[in-house]
């Protein structure tokens, strides 16, 4: 046995075989150019194409493993606008009359020479980027596609895996990332551990190419790899698997019991989902329903809008899924940092406080009444609630439930059939909402509180700067206050009230929630048994005494 040590990026142990993923090795060919302007204009195009090609990588890490972790891709298109690489080819190109190919590769060799000679960490690591970027514009020009194909499941053995290697790889089939290079708060370490795939970087020596095919073990927590692993390795990692996955079986026992608090609430526990691919999840994980399913995915990465046709076969699919059990469809969430290019947004200086969500709904009431018609006409498969997001103002909530019953009485006269009892709720997303909850109240069938923007706006802290980690504080008393008093006036009203951002999986937080008087919790499928094991340890009561509220 050879144990090879690096640092764990990503916990996990798992026992497999190597598949090596070796460093592009294409060989680029240097030819001579007659027409200089003409080659300049084919590398322009192609570094248009792998622009877009990023923006869609983006959107679609965004959906699978969050914003964050697709932040990189964003970094990379600003890395292409910023010039030094692409002018640098073009001169190149130019001087050389060499064709694009070569004169790029020998472009991303100087740029990461003078990144290199900064001697500083972040920008000496900015190199990985550097080869990402060239290799998306080098596969543009040579028609390949960059996707490494897995057949079997792998553990994967690479330099210095790209973020874009890393997301086109197919997850179900990666047991292990193990890498030469890179760091902890490296881009492909942060998708590894959204991704929850165990990783060990900074590995020296992994990358024999003798290595390829061997048995092998990754134990994260010991920052250790393990070529042909000896028995005793092979069964401290088993009964690391074994634990974990003892604690999923404990977890699968609470299927089929209710989410009831020892002191006898009933709580409503659904689950987020991003498209229709999550519903197996739902079920295997035992939600009750969907809390909050967001409807962004049908716009982001799609080059036009989706038609009418097209969304109601998307909602029809859902609704008949979820066979009868209550599904909360949440309208258009675009804006800030959920970007569609299909709706053509201009950039704006402050997003997060700009045209976003339920703004561009009222204001592009055609784009409005098509989803809420593709709505209606799904909401005969099932049983479908409607939720209106980002609302400051009574006077958005009576505009969206106008146009509502504008949709309503269209299909009727259209003779188009509908649910009459879709219930139609909002969220409480913005202090301005939760403080004049009281008055919102009165309009709708519920209220679900996004935690994710309520604490971003009641705490003035961006929730995707992560330098802002301690100020953007979920138990913070301003933003329970809120919570409360959002509870409280639901209550007055008789309706119920969820949290379905991010807090709503914190089983830290589920006592506080449960006492401050939610009455549904909705979070991601793989954390919904583990939350209802949380309802059920909770008293649902009692704690907003103690926290002074
Ligand atoms: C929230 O803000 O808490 C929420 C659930 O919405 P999103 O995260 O999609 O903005
Ligand atoms: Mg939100």
């Amino acid at each position: 046995m050879e144990i090879l040590q690096g640092t764990g990026a990503s916990q996990g142990a798992v026992l497999g075989r190597i598949k090596i993923i070796k460093e592009n090795t294409r060989g680029i060919e240097k030819r001579t150019i007659e027409n200089v302007a003409a080659e300049i204009a084919r590398f322009n195009k192609a570094v248009e194409i792998a622009k877009e090609n990023l923006g869609i990588l983006y959107e679609k890490t965004a959906l699978a493993v969050g914003e964050e972790a697709a932040e990189i891709f964003n970094i990379h298109i600003m890395m292409i606008d910023d010039g030094s690489l692409t002018d640098c080819c073009e001169s190149i190109i130019f001087e050389q009359s060499v064709n694009a190919e070569y004169a790029l590769s020998e472009a991303a060799k100087v740029v990461s020479a003078m990144l290199i000679e900064t001697n500083d960490d972040y920008m000496m690591a900015r190199t990985a980027d550097i080869e990402d970027i060239k290799n998306g514009i080098l596969s543009v020009l040579s028609g390949e596609d960059q996707k490494t194909q897995l057949t079997e499941n792998v553990i994967i053995f690479a330099h210095d895996l790209t973020p874009s290697q890393t997301i086109n790889l197919d997850k179900s089939k990666v047991l292990a990332f193990v890498t030469e290079r890179g760091s902890v708060n490296s881009h492909t370490a942060i998708l590894s551990r959204s991704m929850n795939i165990p990783s060990v970087i900074g590995v020296k020596g992994c990358m024999n190419e003798a290595l390829d095919g061997c048995e092998c073990a990754v134990d994260a927590e010991e920052n250790s790899v393990f070529i042909y692993p000896d028995e005793k390795t092979k069964s401290k990692i088993l009964i690391k698997q074994q634990q974990k996955i003892r604690r999923q079986e404990e977890l699968m026992t609470l299927k089929g019991k209710r989410s009831v608090t020892k002191s006898g609430k009933e709580i409503r526990l659904y689950a987020n989902i991003g498209g229709e691919d999550d519903i197996d999840g739902v079920t295997e994980n035992d939600a009750e329903g969907i809390g909050l399913f967001r409807s962004e995915f049908l716009y982001i990465g799609k080059s036009s809008l989706p038609d009418e046709e097209t969304q109601f076969q998307a909602y029809k699919k859902v609704l008949e899924k979820m066979n009868g059990k209550e599904t909360v469809i949440r309208t258009l969430d675009i804006g800030a940092d959920k970007q569609a290019n299909c709706l053509k947004l201009s950039r704006e200086e402050n997003p997060a406080l700009g045209y976003r969500a339920i703004r561009i709904c009222l204001e592009d009431t055609n784009l409005f009444k098509t989803q809420l018609r593709a709505l209606y006409r799904a909401s005969v498969f099932g049983r479908l609630l409607i939720m209106f997001p980002m609302i400051t103002s009574k006077d958005e909530v009576e505009k969206a439930l106008s146009i509502a019953e504008e949709v309503r009485q269209e299909l009727k006269n259209e003779g188009i059939e509908f649910s009459p009892d879709v219930k139609l709720g909002i969220m409480i997303e913005t202090p301005a909402a939760a403080l004049i909850s009281d008055e919102l109240a009165n309009l709708v069938d519920f209220f679900s509180i996004g935690t994710n923007d309520l604490i971003q706006y009641t705490l003035a802290a961006d929730r995707q700067n992560e330098k802002l980690g301690s100020i953007y504080n979920p138990m913070h008393p301003a933003v329970l206050k809120l919570i409360k008093l959002t509870c409280d006036n639901a209550h007055r009203a008789g309706i119920w009230v969820g949290v379905c951002g991010e807090l709503a999986a914190d089983t830290s937080a589920t006592q506080i929630l449960l006492s401050l008087g939610v009455d549904e919790l909705s979070v991601a499928p793989n954390f919904v048994l583990g939350v209802r094991e949380s309802i059920l340890n909770s008293n649902g009561e009692g704690c907003s005494i103690c926290l002074n509220l």
